[in-house]
């Protein structure tokens, strides 16, 4: 006899989203409109997503409406589900990575890291010696040993992003959305940022978005890469047959190969047709 496994609900799904600014006023504007997506869930293994498009097409607020913020929240229309519910407000499931600022300046590395454990300490049921554990062992995962006391101000940009990759893995989200994470941070630094997150990534098994203005980041970390279309956004095309970054390989090695500047230049081309409007 064969037992059938019963198909698991989408990681993600956007039913035709969109999303009006302002509406009825004279300031009214269209930063979505139709966008429709699945990301399955795949057993082992999140899907990692990486978003490009034109400035203001409405990449920040698609990740904002899936993470629920106030202020973006709800869709004008449509419908935003995970794992097969609609979303219905902001939920430790769903973890984000600003481009700055994602950590509390007033809290120490340690204080960040612990801060969404002690938020959920009765749901997660652990006592304060686990969470300082816990806290210690991501510190040291994302390579942040010995600096626990520290204030963000006290830490370059690439070390806050640590922090803030950090006090969001620490959740387990299923789903880590990412705003341009590395955008502020030299080209060196931004280097060492993608290779600790595919390393991580391997680890965590998330489902990632990934928003980047870099087609350079976008086909190295995703295994999916979109162009959206200028305003109203949407996926104005979709590429799934990119190189998968292996966990241990120098990222500088893998970004000089031909095989992966031979799609980058792809891409880079057909972004430059979606943003003056011509067929993909
Ligand atoms: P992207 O991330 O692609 O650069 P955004 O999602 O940030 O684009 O913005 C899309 C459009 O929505 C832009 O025209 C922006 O000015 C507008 N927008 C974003 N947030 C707000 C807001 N809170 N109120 C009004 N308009 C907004």
């Amino acid at each position: 006899m064969t037992t059938e496994t019963p198909s698991q609900p989408p990681v993600v799904e956007f039913r035709d989203v969109c999303k009006t600014w302002n509406p009825g006023t004279r300031r009214e504007s269209k930063a979505l409109e139709h966008l429709t997506f699945r990301i399955e869930d795949l057993p082992g293994k999140g899907e990692f997503a990486a978003i490009i498009g034109p400035s203001g097409c409405g990449k920040s607020t698609a990740l904002n409406l899936l993470a629920a913020f106030h202020g973006t929240f709800p869709p004008t229309s449509g419908e935003i589900l995970a794992r097969g519910l609609p979303i219905q407000g902001p939920g430790k499931d769903r973890g984000m990575v600003f481009q700055k600022y994602s950590s509390f300046p007033q809290l120490t590395v340690l204080g960040n890291v612990r801060f969404g454990l002690e938020l959920n300490r009765e749901g997660l049921g652990l006592s304060e010696s686990q969470i300082d554990a816990l806290a210690r062992e991501w510190i040291g995962r994302v390579g942040l040993r010995g600096h626990e006391d520290k204030y963000p101000r006290q830490l370059s940009g690439g070390q806050q992003q640590r922090v803030a990759i950090a006090r969001t893995l620490i959740l387990k989200p299923r789903i880590v959305l990412m705003d341009e994470p590395f955008s502020a941070l030299d080209e060196p630094t931004r280097i060492e940022m993608q290779r600790l997150i595919v390393d991580l990534w391997a680890e965590v098994q998330a489902t990632v978005l990934l928003v980047t203005h870099s087609i350079v980041e976008a086909v190295y970390l995703g295994d999916r890469v979109w162009i959206f279309t200028p305003a109203p956004g949407r996926i104005g095309r979709e590429f799934t047959d990119v190189p998968v970054p292996i966990p241990g390989q120098s990222p500088m090695e893998m970004q000089k190969a031909p095989e992966f500047l031979a799609i980058v230049d792809e891409i880079a081309e057909s972004f430059r047709r979606i943003e003056q409007g011509e067929a993909s």
